[in-house]
């Protein structure tokens, strides 16, 4: 079981059969919403729980997808697909010890110009 929560506590959540590995997404939105690299991985949603969920909002940044994010910390937590049944969670946001490693990045096309990726994990694209 993992637990997670934003900065400040009012969203927190909880997981079960925790994935082992998570991606590094590159994409122009998670770069914009978290500040950086976005790092995530995600569960079906019969795994997943929200503990708390008082500053949760979600936005949807396109057509095909929301993001949920705390709105009175500002921390970015969530990624689901419409229609999907599973959820991506941050995996900054996770108490540690996460058991989790970096197994990927995606959409490395779209990274930022001021960073490098000099680790060897493997590299998508898009
Ligand atoms: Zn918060
Ligand atoms: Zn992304």
């Amino acid at each position: 079981m993992l637990t997670g929560s934003c900065l400040c506590g009012q969203v927190a959540y909880a997981v079960r059969n925790a994935p082992a590995t998570g991606t590094a997404c590159h994409c122009g939105q998670c770069r914009r919403q978290s500040g950086h690299l976005w790092a995530s991985a995600d569960v079906p949603d019969s795994d997943f729980s929200l503990t708390r969920d008082d500053g949760l909002k979600w936005f949807a940044a396109s057509p095909m997808a929301k993001r949920g994010f705390c709105a009175h910390c500002g921390s970015f937590l969530f990624w689901k697909e419409n229609g999907s049944d599973s959820i991506s969670f941050s995996l900054g946001s996770i108490d540690s010890p996460t058991g989790l490693r970096l197994a990927e990045h995606i959409f490395t096309a779209h990274q930022g110009d001021y960073y490098d990726l000099n680790d060897d994990l493997p590299k998508r694209e898009d």
